[in-house]
């Protein structure tokens, strides 16, 4: 009753590092009872996450996290709910999907310049079905033995503003949450304590964001605080998670930390946050 909800995750079909089976048998070891996988751009994976939670007796929400821009200002936004097979978010995911393979070349190409030369076709291969963003990059950086972690890969060169960074084409935050709405599902704004400002907050719930990610990995308790009390003003709905990865090594100690489990709402949580949704499409 008083189990785990974890709607923000991810897989290898986006940058994670396991697979939906993977993935699932590791949530019902730590007790997660419903969740969410929420790759970046996509909905490929939909049906086999779907099929593996079934597999070990978790419930299951279609979920996404879209990156999205608001004034040209970084945002992440999670979608809750909708109907997968929606043509919109389909073509969605399948232009962003080819927008980041260009870029990720683009990257390649100021890596090489930079002295780090990577093989694009094989950088592509190994990012196998998912979609290809900078983690990818980190890790052929790691495996070709040009840096000693993915975080120093980041911090040396692939963080944004960095010798390597190239932007990366982004939908409108409004025309993201016009689009989840549309396909019966809801938007939550990702992470806001890393780094949104509360003018770009207060643009998104101008623009009908629906609720705000409150729990995240990144959120002390007064920024989860701080997260509440802007739901409650503004009538938004609360969510969170993990924003696991996978087991991830810390450069500095050499120790694999992990999240999943650790961060997570109460079902009663979730029911609110289906309840949007069911009133949208009714
Ligand atoms: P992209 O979608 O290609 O812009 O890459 C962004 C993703 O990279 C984020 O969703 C994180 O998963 C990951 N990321 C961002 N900054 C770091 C960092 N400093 N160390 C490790 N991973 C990071
Ligand atoms: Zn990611
Ligand atoms: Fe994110
Ligand atoms: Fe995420």
């Amino acid at each position: 009753m008083n189990s785990k909800v974890d709607l923000h995750t991810h897989t290898t079909f986006s940058d994670g590092v396991l697979s939906p089976s993977e993935l699932m048998a590791k949530a019902k070891q730590v007790g997660i009872s419903v969740i969410s996988v929420t790759d970046h751009d996509t909905v490929a994976g939909v049906p086999d996450c779907s099929k593996a939670a079934a597999k070990v007796g978790i419930d299951f929400v279609p979920g996404l996290e879209i990156s999205a821009s608001v004034e040209g200002v970084e945002v992440h936004i999670l979608g809750y709910f909708f109907d997968p097979d929606n043509t919109t978010i389909r073509e969605y995911c399948d232009t962003f999907r080819n927008h980041r393979r260009e870029r990720a070349m683009r990257i390649v190409d100021k890596l090489d310049e930079l002295g780090i030369a990577l093989d694009h076709d094989k950088v592509i291969e190994d990012s196998g079905e998912g979609t290809i963003g900078r983690p990818h990059i980190a890790d052929a950086m790691v495996n070709a033995g040009y840096v000693a972690s993915i975080s120093d890969a980041f911090d040396l060169y692939l963080k944004d503003g960095g010798p390597a960074y190239v932007s990366s084409r982004k939908i409108e935050a409004g025309d993201a949450i016009k689009m989840l709405s549309g396909a019966g599902g809801i938007s939550v704004l990702a992470h806001p304590g890393q780094w949104t400002s509360d003018r770009t907050v207060m643009s998104l719930i101008r623009s009908g964001i629906d609720g705000v990610e409150v729990v995240h990995p990144s959120h002390d308790q007064s920024l989860q605080e701080y997260y509440r009390n802007i739901a409650r003003e503004f009538f938004l709905v609360t969510s969170g998670g993990s924003d696991y990865h996978g087991p991830r090594k810390s450069s500095r100690s050499g120790r694999t930390t992990e999240t999943i489990g650790r961060y997570f709402i109460r079902k009663t949580q979730l029911e609110k946050l289906d309840n949007v949704a069911s009133n949208r499409v009714a």
